[in-house]
C-alpha cells in the first residue's frame, strides 16, 4: 500500500483520546460543563429599594439588578413602598427583594408585602435593608424571622462560621473573616440557621462567647424567606462565598411558587 494515502492511525488516536480526556473533565467538573439553568430564570423579581441611605440602597440595585437578569429574571425597580399596596401587581410576583432601612411602612402596603408572601411569593434580603426596617411593625418581623437590636463596637473584626448543618445553601462554603458590623439580633427560633458569629465581650461584657445567627431561611405562609445580616456596605459581598451565600439564598427564595416553604419546627442551633 502507498504510504502517502494510509489513513494517519497514529494522530487520529491521539485526537481521540484528548477528545475523550476532555469530555470526561467537562462531565466530572459541572464548573467547566454548560452552565445550569438558574431557578431565577423566568421570575418575575421586584427589587424594592430605599431608606436609610448609609445602607447603600442605590449600590445595592447597581449591583444585584444586572446579576439578576443574567440569570435570566425579569426585574422591576420600586424606589418607593407603594407598590406593596398594588395587589394585582403583587399577585404577579415571584420573588420580592428588598433594602429599605428604618423607614416606615403604611398599613396597606404592609398587608400587600405580607399577604404576597404568606401566598407564596418568596421573600430575600440582606442586613437593615429586611431587617430593620419598619422597627414598630411586629406583623413585618414575623415573617422576617428576626429584628436587629445592636451592633456591639459598629465596625468590628469577626469571623462568619457556617453552620454544621446539610443544606445546599452552604455547601462546599467555607468560614470567613469580616470587617464590618456585627449584628445582634431577636431571631425567631423557628428558622433554619446558616451561618452564625461569636461575639467577644471588648464592648459588651455580658455577650461575651454568644452565638448569634447571621443567615438563615424560613417559612411565612407558603413563602420562603432568606436573610443573611452581612451588608452594611455592599463591599462585603466582595467575599466570594459571603456572595454565593447570597446568591444561593435568592435563588432558593425565588422557587418559592413552585417548590413550596421548607419548614423546621424545632430549633437548628
Ligand atoms: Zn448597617
Amino acid at each position: 500500500m502507498d504510504t502517502s494515502t494510509r489513513f494517519p492511525w497514529r494522530q487520529f488516536s491521539l485526537v481521540a483520546l484528548l477528545a475523550i480526556i476532555l469530555v470526561g473533565t467537562i462531565a466530572m467538573n459541572p464548573t467547566l460543563g454548560p452552565a445550569k439553568k438558574s431557578p431565577l430564570k423566568g421570575k418575575k423579581v421586584l427589587f424594592v429599594y430605599g431608606g436609610w441611605k448609609g445602607h447603600e440602597p442605590i449600590k445595592y440595585r447597581d449591583m444585584l439588578v444586572p446579576w439578576l437578569i443574567e440569570e435570566g429574571a425579569k426585574v422591576d425597580t420600586f424606589s418607593s413602598l407603594e407598590v406593596y399596596a398594588d395587589s394585582a401587581y403583587m399577585e404577579t410576583v415571584d420573588l420580592v427583594l428588598q433594602i429599605y432601612t428604618m423607614s416606615k411602612i403604611t398599613k396597606e402596603q404592609q398587608k400587600g408585602l405580607l399577604r404576597t408572601i404568606r401566598r407564596g411569593a418568596g421573600l430575600a434580603g440582606w442586613h437593615g435593608g429586611l431587617c430593620d426596617a419598619f422597627r414598630n411593625n411586629p406583623a413585618y418581623q414575623y415573617m422576617t424571622g428576626g429584628q436587629w437590636v445592636s451592633h456591639p463596637g459598629g465596625h468590628v473584626d469577626y469571623t462568619v462560621n457556617f453552620a454544621d448543618v446539610d443544606d445546599p445553601l452552604i455547601k462546599g462554603l467555607k468560614d470567613f473573616d469580616v470587617h464590618t458590623e456585627q449584628y445582634y439580633m431577636h431571631v425567631d427560633p423557628n428558622v433554619k440557621v446558616l451561618a452564625t458569629t461569636t461575639f467577644n465581650g471588648e464592648k459588651d461584657y455580658w455577650i461575651d462567647g454568644c452565638t448569634m445567627p447571621i443567615a438563615w431561611k424560613k417559612a411565612y405562609g407558603q413563602g420562603r424567606v432568606f436573610y443573611t445580616s452581612l451588608g452594611h456596605h455592599a463591599d462585603v459581598f466582595d467575599q466570594p462565598d459571603a456572595r454565593k451565600l447570597l446568591e444561593r439564598g435568592i435563588r432558593w427564595a425565588s422557587e418559592s411558587k413552585e417548590k413550596g416553604p421548607e419548614v423546621w419546627i424545632t430549633p437548628m442551633y
